[in-house]
């Protein structure tokens, strides 16, 4: 007997091997199988998968059941690591599991210019930095497409279209390198310990070029100067980076009394091109 049919019941998993979770590794485990398969078919078609925080490899079984041929998994809470090689035994040759912290990985190496996607329930106090890290790259990415599990309120943030109260800096990067849509919600009551939040899973697709290219320091500049002051006119908030904002402003075709919170992410793109 090899594949899911030969590992026990994920609860067995977490009694056997005294994984209790932890809320300073943000330890929320799946258990429902029909959950995690749901999150592994949003990412279908599924070959090489990189997953963050596999822990007792609740997602990790889903993946592999769902055809992902190779995952490499990076699991910081050495208590998951005996459980997760009972996991490579009953898929021999395909999971792979890396021990360490998922914030001081080398990505690019470990992808090793394969293409490569990301699937992770991830630990919602590093969620945020691991996202803009991967953003933050030099482009085109290592990846061809994320499937994360986010706090809903962060999702809401990196979806955001202009006008809404949720659109800001993450917003922006997310969008302006990606393709960025919120896929369905979780209820908190499918996690083990239920968080105080609902979560939900996005999906961002790299684009091949970011429109318009720009460096993307200049753009965090222009997005921090914007939204650090999102009550004012950019004519106002945008002194912190242009000597003549209002001038930029109208060169562009971007009125000046709008708010950050208004402007579209490629008009972003444009200002940070003035810079
Ligand atoms: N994938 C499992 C699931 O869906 O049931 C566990 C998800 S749990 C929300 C987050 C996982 O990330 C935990 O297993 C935790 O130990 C792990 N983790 C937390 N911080 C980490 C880090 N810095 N690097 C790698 N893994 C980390």
């Amino acid at each position: 007997m090899s594949g899911e049919a030969s590992l026990p019941p994920l609860r067995e998993v977490i009694a056997r091997h005294g994984l209790g979770a932890k809320k300073s590794l943000g330890q929320n485990f799946l258990f429902d199988l029909n959950l995690t398969r749901r999150i592994a078919r949003a990412a279908a078609p599924l070959h090489t998968v990189i997953e963050v925080g596999p822990g007792p490899g609740g997602l990790t079984r889903a993946l592999l059941m769902e055809g992902a041929g190779r995952v490499m998994a990076v699991e910081r809470d050495e208590r998951a690591l005996a459980a997760l090689a009972e996991i490579s035994a009953a898929w021999p040759g395909r999971l792979e599991v890396v021990a360490g912290d998922a914030l001081a990985q080398d990505w690019r190496a470990l992808a090793g210019g394969g293409p490569v996607q990301i699937v992770a329930n991830l630990p919602y106090n590093i969620a945020t930095p691991l996202l803009v890290g991967w953003l933050s790259d030099p482009w085109p990415p290592w990846f061809s497409a994320l499937t994360l599990m986010f706090q809903k309120e962060v999702a809401e943030r990196i979806v955001a279209k202009p006008g809404s109260r949720d659109y800001g800096r993450l917003s922006v990067l997310c969008q302006w390198r990606c393709e960025a849509r919120k896929l369905f919600d979780v209820h908190r009551s499918a996690f083990t310990p239920p968080p105080k939040v609902t979560s939900a899973v996005v999906q961002l697709i790299p684009r091949a070029a970011p429109v318009p290219v720009c460096e993307l320091a200049k753009l965090e500049r222009v997005t921090a100067a914007g939204f650090g002051q999102r009550r004012k006119m950019l004519r106002q908030s945008l002194k912190a980076v242009f000597a003549e904002p209002e001038a930029v402003l109208t060169r562009l075709g971007i009125a000046p009394t709008a708010r950050a919170e208004e402007i579209a992410v490629a008009d972003f793109a444009r200002l940070a091109l003035e810079l």
